[in-house]
């Protein structure tokens, strides 16, 4: 299946008013039309520019996934649960403060700092939280800066539309942290150069860290919840710590725990229509380690997969520098990783079944691709 790549409207019949929009932002900041508000994207003015950039780089409109495998991935390392494995590693930040201030093993910012400091980016686009819980992509240069903006936010940072302004500034060398969908929107650009020359160049691109994500959770809906609770500028951080079945809120007075039946209500609808766990178009992706029940010392590890050349020797680097520390890899993890990440295609592809009415039309997504077509 070509891509057709049509206008705003399109966009906002197909996307945003369909509930498939992950609000990654690739779609802002490429004209003075849309812009993101809250958790979301509005358009501010019409426009009539049958296609456009915004709907040819919306995760969540039509591609040839075929194409795009063929374009990024090596066939010999591909896999259709997580997409292409070069290497696969536990490892965490050697510096103890730089973990404190980190989701879990700070894994991500050593590695955007280390790719700073040696000069492989100039510029690093990650989340960063304002007020009220709200969220925002921000562009920082010293390595410094990653820290203040490091942790996990479970609400829909518009990271892309960061990205595409920061590709219009002075920055050369441009490194993203991000979801799966918002890798997946660069990967969009990535495959279709032609539409980012001149004011936007994706080549700028040097460096995409991407993030295992499970859901994002309505803005306004959860500050709705939190309120009941906590001071939304009280918070400091969230954890969904495996097989307990809660949120973790933390606060300067302490952690208050949410039963996952009060939060599964606010996952964003896009969320549920999700094949990809564990970002398969990023130059590696990163989340947090599994290897035993002991999840108090669990969570100060991340787990690793390795996509690209580039991936691979910034680890290496890594390595060699004493950035990170690395633990072995226990036997099982990379096929438990599978299992969970084949479970959410799955699940998505029967919601999107279900959304449609058809099993031959999957929205997004090409029902009659190879590894679609497998997942029914
Ligand atoms: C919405 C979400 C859902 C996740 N779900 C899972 C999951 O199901 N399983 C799993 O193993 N891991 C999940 N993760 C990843 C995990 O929480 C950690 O980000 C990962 O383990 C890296 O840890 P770290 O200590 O190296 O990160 P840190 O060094 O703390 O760096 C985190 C980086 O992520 C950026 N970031 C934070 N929130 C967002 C956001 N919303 N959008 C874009 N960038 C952001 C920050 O700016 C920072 O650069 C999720 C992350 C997010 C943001
Ligand atoms: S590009 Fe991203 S923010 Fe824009 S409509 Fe598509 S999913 Fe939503
Ligand atoms: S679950 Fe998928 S759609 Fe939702 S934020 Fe994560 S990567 Fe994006």
């Amino acid at each position: 299946m070509a891509q057709a790549i049509m206008g705003q409207k399109e966009l906002t019949a197909q996307v945003r008013d369909a509930g498939l929009c992950t609000g990654c932002g690739a779609c802002v900041n490429l004209c003075p039309y849309q812009v993101f508000y809250h958790d979301r994207t509005i358009v501010l003015n019409a426009c009539d520019i049958a296609a456009g950039r915004c709907h040819a780089f919306c995760p969540r409109t039509p591609v040839d996934l075929e194409a795009l495998r063929e374009r990024f991935f090596e066939a010999s390392e591909f896999t259709p649960e997580i997409g292409p494995v070069k290497a696969f590693f536990i490892t965490r930040a050697a510096d103890a403060q730089l973990r404190r201030q980190a989701q879990h093993g700070g894994t991500v910012s050593a590695l955007m700092s280390q790719a700073l400091q040696e000069g492989l980016i100039d510029a690093a686009v990650v989340a960063e939280g304002r007020e009220r819980f709200m969220h925002d992509g921000a562009t920082v240069h010293q390595s410094e800066e990653l820290r203040k903006r490091a942790k996990s936010k479970f609400i829909v940072s518009p990271t892309i539309a960061e990205f595409n302004r920061t590709a219009r500034s002075q920055a050369q060398r441009i490194g993203v942290v991000a979801t799966p969908c918002q890798a997946f929107a660069l990967a969009k650009m990535r495959f279709k150069p032609e539409l980012t020359s001149g004011d936007n160049p994706i080549d700028k691109l040097k460096l995409l860290i991407g993030l295992f994500c499970g859901f994002t959770l309505s803005w306004a809906k959860l500050i709705e919840l939190l309120q009941t609770r906590t001071g939304l500028n009280e918070i400091t951080g969230m954890e969904v710590p495996p097989g307990e079945g809660v949120l973790e809120v933390f606060t300067a007075a302490g952690a208050l725990r949410f039963p996952m039946e009060e939060v599964e209500p606010l996952v964003r609808e896009a969320c549920r229509y999700c094949i990809d766990t564990t970002a398969e178009y990023a130059d590696l992706s990163v989340g947090s380690a599994r290897f035993s029940e002991n999840w108090e010392e669990t969570r100060s590890w991340n787990q690793v997969v390795v996509r690209t050349r580039t991936g691979l020797e910034l680890m290496e680097r890594a390595r060699e520098s004493g950035v990170l520390e690395f633990r072995d890899v226990p036997a099982g993890n990379l096929e438990t990783l599978k299992k969970a990440a084949l479970k959410k295609k799955k699940a998505a592809v029967k919601n999107l079944v279900e959304k449609s009415g058809s099993a031959d039309d999957l929205l997004y997504l090409n029902a009659q691709d190879r590894v679609i077509a497998a997942l029914r």
